[in-house]
């Protein structure tokens, strides 16, 4: 694509990668096939290639953005389906990431919309502020029902419909320590706890930790991690996006000064997508590029790293038809496929692929809030698509689409790692019955 940009303008650093990105793109609109708002509303302007022109214009011309882009860039998923069928390399997101910064500081946002961002970008990413504020969701249930009919409350009725009934507690595994591995040592690894994962689903860690250790790795929890500011970034929130980054890879540099890291490991693909992209976000930064990219290198998803790992045989043998939800993050932002299905099938669970395993499930981090109407047609697709399987338990690596999924189907919605841990000796996962198991020992 021909780009017109001049000299000062591509003196700034983030206009000079978009306008790389943008003369990749040849128009040929493969991307809008598997792109899921493209295939719901069926609007070009709703596609990525209508997005890319859209982008330009907006950065081309150095103008602030407007209502029209707001709109179609607000309804993308950043599911990054685009970028998987690209044949062109056109890296869409780290364009989008600019254009959603762009957007936040040059767009004065409706109230109600400016004051739900701000709510969601104060409370998700802080464990203690999100198990409070869920907590108080029990209170607002009964006001779904009127909510959902004002167009403009539509966000806090979709929170409310998502906050569960009942909370966890929390859980010690969340804090600071280091698990001695069982056995002879295979390797010393950090773990990111989270943050709405930690609230929502803490035995995810658990399982986490309980598997590693039981396998001979030892598993560090530093001191001072925090969310991976990825719910923030989506939202444009930069400066608080980059905070969140700095923290962490201040944690984990410590954590590798102390005895060294063969991995960061991370169970929710969300968060992995980000926290493999830290290099990129903080590349002009002199005081954080070089860590950053150091800790970006040493970001693996749990399924990597375990695919690396030789396992021995499951202690059960399940026999338990598996429907596997690739993540979108896991999936386009990591191009992790093979690793997750492989490793349940070795631990005995029979994988079957929903269809259209390539189309989002409308979680993707605040969009399910932001865009609840989109957000619960390609969740009901997913569903119907899943329960096609004839699949006893779902299994998904990322909390988003746990929370997402089990809020319409009628089977158990589980976290891969949860299984794996049972399988090779660790307790049967919270919500699933002992007969969907099997699980002969
Ligand atoms: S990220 Fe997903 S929703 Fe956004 S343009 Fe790409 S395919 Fe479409
Ligand atoms: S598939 Fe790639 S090159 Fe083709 S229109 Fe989409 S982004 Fe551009």
């Amino acid at each position: 694509m021909q780009t017109n940009f001049s000299a000062a303008q591509l003196a700034d650093p983030h206009v000079a990668e978009s306008e790389k990105i943008l003369r990749k793109c040849v128009h040929c609109g493969f991307c809008t096939a598997t792109c899921p708002t493209y295939v719901t509303l069926g609007n070009e302007l709703d596609s990525p290639r209508g997005r890319i022109y859209l982008i330009k214009d907006m950065l081309e011309n150095g103008r602030p953005a407007d209502k029209e882009i707001v709109t179609h860039i607000d309804r993308c998923l950043s599911c990054l389906a685009c970028m998987t069928t690209c044949p062109s390399g056109v890296n869409y997101m780290h364009l989008v990431d600019h254009a959603r910064a762009h957007i936040e500081q040059t767009y004065r946002r409706p109230l109600l919309d400016r004051l739900t961002r701000a709510m969601l970008a104060f409370v998700l990413p802080y464990p203690g502020r999100f198990r409070a504020a869920l907590k108080l969701a029990r209170f607002g249930r009964p006001l779904i029902g009127l909510l959902e009919k004002l167009p403009t409350l539509k966000p806090v009725a979709a929170m409310l419909k998502l906050a569960p009934s009942s909370i966890p507690p929390a859980s010690p595994i969340a804090s600071p320590a280091v698990h001695a591995g069982q056995g002879t040592k295979r390797g010393r690894v950090a773990i990111l706890t989270g943050c709405a994962q930690s609230v929502l689903d803490p035995a995810i860690n658990e399982a986490t930790v309980s598997l590693l250790t039981r396998l001979g790795v030892e598993v560090v929890v530093p001191e001072g991690e925090g969310c991976c500011g990825a719910l923030v970034h989506h939202m444009g929130r930069e400066d608080q996006a980059l905070a969140s980054a700095r923290q962490n890879v201040d944690a984990w540099m410590r954590a590798v000064d102390q005895g060294g890291l063969d991995a960061i490991i991370i169970t929710a693909s969300g968060c992995g997508t980000t926290i493999k992209d830290y290099g990129f976000m903080l590349r002009v930064d002199p005081a954080y590029a070089e860590k950053a990219a150091r800790v970006s290198a040493l970001a693996k998803d749990m399924t990597e790293y375990l695919a690396a790992l030789d396992l021995p045989e499951p202690v059960r043998k399940p026999g338990t038809i598996v429907a596997y939800h690739s993540a979108c993050s896991m999936q386009h932002g990591q191009k992790i496929t093979r690793q997750p299905k492989e490793l349940l099938a070795k631990a005995g669970f029979m994988v079957r692929e929903p269809r259209e395993g390539h189309l989002c499930c409308g979680s993707a981090g605040t969009y399910n809030i932001l865009q609840p109407d989109i957000s619960a047609k390609l969740r009901n697709r997913k569903v119907k698509n899943i329960e096609a399987t004839g699949a006893e338990i779902v299994a998904t690596g990322n909390i988003g689409c746990i929370t997402q999924i089990a809020s319409a189907a009628k089977l158990p919605v589980v976290h891969t790692i949860k299984l794996l841990d049972w399988a090779y000796g660790g307790p049967k996962p919270d919500g699933v019955s002992e007969s969907s198991l099997g699980g002969a020992e």
